[in-house]
């Protein structure tokens, strides 16, 4: 699900010759006050000296592009060497870039120029220092960690798997023992990865101080239009909205799974035991939905076995995803997006499976990298995966340091917010099921139980990873502390234990691609907060009127219109105006979401009587 940071390409000078233009007028009006005059210079300066490295940031990140996409989709280790040098001489412009820009006081600067310096200031990931040779460590490590990752093995029942086996077998084996041993496999190959990982830490936060943030997290969270403190309480403030239907989501889970299992396996209080839902994180739980379903009646087809039965093709899944957002009214995607993307795994090559999207020329080279297989969860992430192409091509005409979205959570919510308009009335307009088979309202429940294993399940898990990397980050989490610290944050947020007490070289959250892959992961939290809101906004556009999960924009032009309005802005004013300009309000907020399982709460609320419910 990550989207590359790396912001390649395109020379639209509109913006900067407008600023020139105005900045001339200035002088004849004001030439009496030197204070202003000295200010109008160092604003044409500024302007001038962001020019320049906006064309030099485009030009360089092609190629790291390039070296990137080349890497992640032929394994070798010329195509890891070449894209760790290609990801250093792209760090190293980046933060001499930001390092040159500390020669503007950014109040001294008009709103533009000061936006655009403060982008370029903590708009690098991982920042290397300017020392010699810094930039060479940190890229062999970040592409060390993200091959150790991608190439990761292990041994069970004689013979060697990878995730996407493994992660099959935690979904659909109903044996503990089995899922125990796929478990442990998986986060055994994330063990050797500790070391590189604490000095990374290291290497980074020396790159942070230099640009004048106390430690990397710090920077990171400098991306959202307020001080980081700020920032850090409206993620609290989100998550405090949410959390009381998670815990009974928890609640009901865990008694599901207590009777199935029983108390030996699950006991029927306490947290949950990790491999136990489905997911190798445990991050979303559908796949156990089979022993978590409600007693009340459910659709009467499996969108799985439907898409298998009516020949659906990956490449199929990927035109469909595309025909939603033409239905809105937006642009096909380019001829090259077909050429070029990589849509399932290819045969006779190590590839980087974890979905993603790309834009390598920053115009309109937009490509999708998965390993697409037929099912329901696929099927989504192709729409999730679009939504960043759309986005990119949306903001493509932006000058350079704009083309990003209104912050990162807005990226990671457009194709999920497309997504919810998968409902039954869009799935019997496809023709993947009949009329007569479209569930009534008395399935409400269980639809709204499968969206809530997906999208509740995930919001503790997505905190949780961004909390650890927080504390790491800022040097409270001492490398000896890692895995500890991981599983705590994990038991305190979701309720979740790992199923056997973990060795002492255990690096668990290395097991889990954005931490190797050094993709911040707060942007989940946001987009999966967002996407509903973004929903409930667009369904008022269109004047539905029924239950929120019901609705879907599919064809509605108009709210089409406002949404690649909103996408076009990317990131050249501050996210806020951007909310405002979609849904009316400035704040993020995650009553939409309340609204949108309110019929599930109260079952859940029902089934949970009487439990003592929490861990
Ligand atoms: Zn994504």
């Amino acid at each position: 699900m990550m989207r590359q940071f790396l912001k390649p390409v395109l020379k639209s000078a509109s913006l900067l010759a407008l600023g020139a233009a105005l900045s001339a007028c200035v002088p004849a009006k004001t030439a009496i006050d030197p204070a202003a005059v000295a200010m109008e210079e160092r604003a044409i300066e500024a302007r001038a000296f962001l020019k320049d490295a906006e064309s030099q940031i485009a030009a360089k990140s092609h190629q790291a592009a390039q070296a990137a996409w080349d890497q992640a989709t032929n394994i070798t280790p010329e195509t890891t060497a070449a894209a760790a040098e290609q990801g250093a001489e792209f760090t190293k412009l980046l933060v001499s870039l930001a390092n040159a820009s500390k020669q503007f006081d950014i109040k001294e600067l008009p709103a533009e120029e000061a936006r655009k310096i403060q982008i370029l200031r903590s708009g690098i990931t991982i920042p290397a220092p300017s020392r010699e040779g810094a930039a060479e460590e940190l890229a062999g490590i970040t592409t060390k960690l993200d091959a150790t990752y991608s190439t990761g093995k292990f041994m069970f029942q004689g013979r060697e798997i990878d995730l996407l086996e493994a992660s099959r077998i935690i979904e659909q084996s109903r044996n503990p023992a089995e899922l125990q041993a796929v478990w442990e496999g998986w986060h055994s190959i994330a063990a050797p990865m500790a070391p590189d990982y604490a000095r990374m830490v290291e290497i980074a936060n020396e790159g942070a101080r230099e640009l004048g943030y106390p430690s990397l997290d710090q920077m990171w969270l400098s991306n959202y239009d307020m001080k980081p403190a700020e920032m850090e309480a409206e993620v609290q403030r989100l998550w405090t909205q949410v959390e009381p239907l998670y815990k009974e989501l928890h609640c009901y889970a865990r008694g599901r799974l207590n009777t199935y299992y029983g108390d030996a396996v699950q006991p029927a209080t306490g947290p949950i035991r990790a491999d136990l839902l489905g997911n190798m994180w445990a991050q979303q739980w559908s796949g156990v939905y089979d022993i978590l379903k409600t007693d009340t009646p459910g659709p009467a087809y499996d969108l799985t076995t439907r898409l298998n039965e009516q020949g659906y093709t990956p490449l199929k899944m990927v035109q469909t995803g595309e025909a939603f957002f033409t239905s809105l009214g937006l642009q096909e995607l380019p001829k090259t997006f077909w050429e070029r993307s990589m849509i399932t795994k290819p045969e006779g090559r190590e590839v980087v499976c974890h979905a993603s999207a790309w834009d390598l020329d920053d115009y309109e080279d937009v490509r999708i990298k998965m390993c697409t297989q037929v099912n329901a969860e696929d099927f989504n992430t192709v729409h999730h995966e679009l939504g960043h192409n759309y986005y990119q091509l949306a903001y493509r005409n932006q000058d350079h340091l704009y083309k990003n979205g209104a912050h990162d959570g807005f990226h990671e919510a457009i194709g999920d917010f497309v997504a919810l308009s998968i409902t039954p009335e869009y799935l019997e307009q496809l023709g993947l099921i009949t009329a007569a088979e479209k569930p009534g309202p008395d399935a409400d429940t269980a639809l709204l139980l499968q969206t809530a294993l997906d999208k509740i399940a995930f919001l503790p898990f997505a905190l949780s990873v961004d909390s650890w990397r927080w504390g790491v980050l800022s040097g409270d989490t001492p490398p000896e502390a890692y895995n500890q610290s991981w599983t705590d944050i994990r038991l305190k947020n979701q309720g979740i234990i790992p199923p056997a007490p973990r060795p002492a070289d255990a690096f668990d959250p290395g097991a889990k691609y954005h931490i190797p892959g050094n993709t911040p992961y707060l942007r989940y939290f946001l987009s999966f907060i967002m996407q509903f809101q973004f929903h409930k906004a667009a369904c008022e556009q269109a004047g539905w009127e029924g239950p929120l999960h019901r609705c879907s924009i599919y064809g509605n032009k108009e709210v089409g219109r406002r949404f690649e309005e909103m996408m076009e802005a990317g990131m050249s004013q501050p996210w806020p105006d951007t909310l405002e300009k979609f849904t009316g309000t400035r704040e993020m907020d995650g009553s939409a979401i309340i609204e949108y399982f309110d019929p599930l709460m109260v079952y859940l609320k029902e089934e949970n009587a009487g439990q003592s419910c929490g861990w």
